[in-house]
């Protein structure tokens, strides 16, 4: 890909990217939490649930760019306080999206990475104002992008200065219904090629459908993905935001029970670029 300069892969080294002592691009890493946070007591609740089956960080909107002007749109700044107050009882870091280029250094104050949303893939004042920030940046695929596309978005980042850009395939738009999106594994060993950046998948926007989350996770960690960020809430049924596709956490538990030999198993196998993914 000719136009990329800083995310074209040059080298076998693979970036990892370091999260106030988590690892992005050794290990795989799970990244759960709500779609987004709704009160103290939702994600105090999913927060210790997560940590206590395995999760490495904490995903929850404070800011929620929804398909309805009239859907909630997040909490904003009372959001991100409460994702504070999780990060201290936990020790989790706190992964947040941001979606107005105005917003990003407060988020930041609060955030340990900043999530870039499909919706705003190619939104590129947000892109070259968190490629400003120290944060590291979660860029999500746009669901309609090339990976190409995707690509030039994380060197819209690179170029302003901030190397951290850990890359997550969420699912693209196709003619299939049954799915919410169509998930694309192939991405993942295609950018291993393409760029030196950490890869993750989705597998709750990607699929739409509890019943699908833990296979996708299986094969998420097969296919070599750096981790993965998935969706639980406390109590599905009342969720504001994505209710159908929350794992509870016990479906979270028994997942990472799953997941755990398969990793083992394939940590002693080799992989393309030394040890992408599968430790
Ligand atoms: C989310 O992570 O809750 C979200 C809105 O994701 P996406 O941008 O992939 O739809
Ligand atoms: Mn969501």
């Amino acid at each position: 890909m000719k136009n990329l300069k800083l995310a074209a892969r040059e080298t076998e080294k693979c970036t990892v990217i370091n999260v106030s002592g988590v690892d992005i691009g050794r290990d795989f890493v799970v990244i759960a939490g709500p779609c987004s946070v709704e009160s103290e007591k939702q994600l105090l609740n999913t927060a210790q649930a997560v940590k206590a089956a395995g999760a490495d960080m904490l995903r929850g909107g404070a800011f929620k760019p929804r398909t309805s002007p009239y859907s909630f749109q997040g909490l904003g700044l009372q959001g991100l306080k409460i994702l504070a107050k999780a990060k201290k009882e936990t020790g989790l870091p706190i992964v947040t999206e941001v979606v107005d280029p105005r917003d990003v250094s407060w988020v930041a104050e609060f955030a340990d990475v900043l999530q870039i949303g499909t919706r705003n893939m190619q939104n590129f004042s947000l892109l070259k104002e968190v490629g400003k920030s120290e944060r590291p940046v979660l860029l999500k695929r746009g669901m309609h992008s090339t990976l190409e596309e995707w690509l030039n978005c994380a060197e819209y980042i690179l170029s302003e200065g901030n190397p951290d850009v850990i890359l997550c395939e969420r699912g693209i738009r196709t003619f299939e219904t049954y799915t919410r999106n169509t998930l694309d594994l192939s991405a993942v060993p295609a950018i291993k090629e393409l760029s030196h950046l950490p890869i993750i998948i989705d597998p709750t926007h990607s699929t739409g459908r509890v019943s699908l989350i833990a296979s996708m996770s299986m094969a998420a960690v097969a296919v070599g993905a750096d981790g993965m960020i998935v969706e639980v809430h406390h109590n599905p049924e009342e969720a504001l935001c994505d209710a159908d596709q929350a794992l509870t956490p016990e479906k979270f538990s028994n997942m990472m029970q799953r997941l755990r030999p398969l990793k083992s198993f394939l940590n002693n196998l080799p992989s393309a670029y030394g040890k992408i993914g599968l430790k």
